[in-house]
């Protein structure tokens, strides 16, 4: 049946389902995408957004479907060439592209893909290539090698490969997770362009604030079932999230009176030319101090001065009243800081490393070989107990470290820095690519670790992050302090008003 109706969707689906030995990965899902519409897949990890991608693209069998139409053509049976052949496209997270080959081979690779070099049309391919980069408004030079190219730039890519093939649904399975602000907002509108040329784009992201940015309507899976289907407009981030858990978030100030606490550290007119200046603050035992500002307010660059791991050009710190200058990030450790990085995915871990080797073997582990007082085994007990309190979800230690959710990953960070016995701790953005259920499990921890006395430094974006889990909240804008506000005493919608305006 080809009728009007039929041809709006992109793509529907009807009773899906599909196991996974005794597990049930979908369980009857029900999923329609209009053409040209941006439409957010959400739920938590688990919940089966990935495989319902897989199915649709042909990489596995569904069990049962009752409807599976895409372009309002009914599908029988699909395979990855035949979806593509069909108009669709996935930008998986790992983008699936070949890393010494170059732009134009990435993006032509399917054209090339059982010609003889004869039957190559270089001149029409790169014609086409470079039309594709245009319209996605970056020009990137066909020649270079990918490798020499940021993950975004990648990405744009992975897009124009997709693109290349004539996609009208292109799904995108958490292309934001390991994008910086500036490259997340580039890249959500070039998927606004893909959507006003009417291609339908299907967005997996875990940052609620951008589903809601982004998505025209959301579909909410949770253990595999259909929880629904949800206009954007009427959607606020508290309500996705407890349609994403089922269970209520609790977003209340938790924020206390710490300034009576002994200071663990004081800042004190810190400068570093042309990143930030005249930054000065005091660090309270048991404080969690968030730091909001948008990326590029130099929230990062302080982290690193702080962290020993650039110096500053003006200004003093004090870490529990003694004089702190750190001549590196191991003379920063040894005086009592630690830092869980922003970049988790490339620098916080070793994606190709066994969990267990992530926990001991790593670059802190370098480290802490060299801290005088702790041995091997007492630092590997250390750690394991880490692991252990903050309920570490893993399946055999041996398991490779890229196979843990985002929210174990980090809880893996946690513990490798907590094993150190900090005084101090900074975390920056430590949420990304977390979802809302870890998330909540991330912060449950930080307060249990403030409770115990730790001063903990709270970097992040996100005005609701920072709004429900700090005590005092300095905003940072263009490299200084602009204000110090307390969570009691103000809203979120006030909170960003005064950041993101
Ligand atoms: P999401 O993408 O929402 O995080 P997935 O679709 O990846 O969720 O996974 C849904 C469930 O199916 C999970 O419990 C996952 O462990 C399981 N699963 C996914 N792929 C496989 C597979 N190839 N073999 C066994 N179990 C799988
Ligand atoms: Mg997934």
């Amino acid at each position: 049946m080809t009728d009007a109706n039929t041809e709006r969707f992109a793509l529907r689906l009807k009773g899906i389902s599909k196991t996974f030995g005794g597990l049930q990965a979908l369980d009857d899902v029900d999923f329609e995408v209009r053409a040209g519409e941006v439409h957010c897949l959400a739920g938590e990890n688990g919940s089966g957004k990935s495989t319902l991608i897989k199915i649709i693209t042909g990489v596995y069998q569904p069990q049962k479907a009752e409807l599976f139409e895409l372009f309002g053509e009914a599908v029988r049976s699909i395979s990855p060439t035949g979806a593509r052949n069909r108009g669709v496209s996935v930008i998986w997270q790992d983008l699936a592209l070949f890393s010494h080959m170059s732009v134009r081979e990435n993006i032509c690779f399917d054209d090339m893909v059982g010609l003889t070099p004869k039957g190559v049309h270089y001149g029409e391919m790169d014609r086409k290539a470079r039309a594709v980069l245009e319209r996605l408004g970056v020009p990137l030079e066909l020649d270079i090698p990918l490798e020499a190219l940021s993950i975004a730039r990648r990405q744009i890519v992975a897009i124009a490969r997709a693109l290349m093939n004539d996609a009208r649904l292109i799904f995108m399975d958490e292309p934001t997770a390991s994008l910086s602000r500036s490259e997340t907002d580039h890249l959500l509108d070039i998927v606004r362009k893909l959507s006003a040329d009417g291609v339908a784009v299907v967005f997996v992201s875990h940052r609620l604030a951008e589903v809601l940015e982004i998505a025209s309507r959301v579909t909410v899976l949770r253990d595999g079932r259909l929880v629904g289907v949800y206009d954007c407009a009427d959607m606020t981030q508290v309500r996705l999230g407890e349609l994403m858990t089922g269970q209520l978030i609790e977003n209340k100030v938790v924020a206390r009176d710490r300034v009576d606490a002994p200071k663990v550290m004081e800042v004190r007119g810190l400068s570093r030319a042309g990143e930030f200046e005249n930054v000065s603050f005091d660090l309270h035992a048991g404080e969690v101090l968030g730091l909001i500002g948008l990326i590029g307010a130099g929230r990062t660059e302080l982290a690193h001065v702080l962290m020993g791991m650039r110096a500053p050009t003006a200004g003093d710190m004090r870490v529990e009243g003694r004089p702190f200058r750190p001549s590196s990030i191991r003379d920063a450790i040894r005086q009592g800081l630690a830092y869980v990085s922003e970049d988790r995915l490339s620098l916080g871990l070793l994606q190709k490393q066994p969990i267990e080797d992530n926990t001991v073997i790593s670059v802190l582990h370098k480290l802490l070989t060299r801290l005088p007082l702790l041995s091997m085994r007492k630092r590997d007990a250390l750690v394991r107990s880490w692991v252990d309190k903050l309920g570490v979800k893993i399946g055999r230690p041996s398991d490779l470290i890229s196979t843990l959710s985002g929210g174990n990953q980090q809880k893996i960070v946690l513990a490798k820095w907590l094993a150190t016995e900090p005084k101090l701790l900074i975390l920056d953005s430590p949420t990304v690519g977390v979802d809302i259920g870890a998330r909540a499990g991330i912060f449950r921890i930080v307060r249990s670790l403030a409770d115990s006395g730790l001063a903990i430094l709270l970097i992040s974006d996100e005005a609701t992050e920072v709004m429900f889990n700090s005590d005092r909240i300095l905003h940072m804008a263009e490299g200084q302090i602009v204000a110090e506000y307390d969570p009691r005493k103000m809203t979120v919608p006030e909170l960003e008003e005064r950041v993101y305006a």
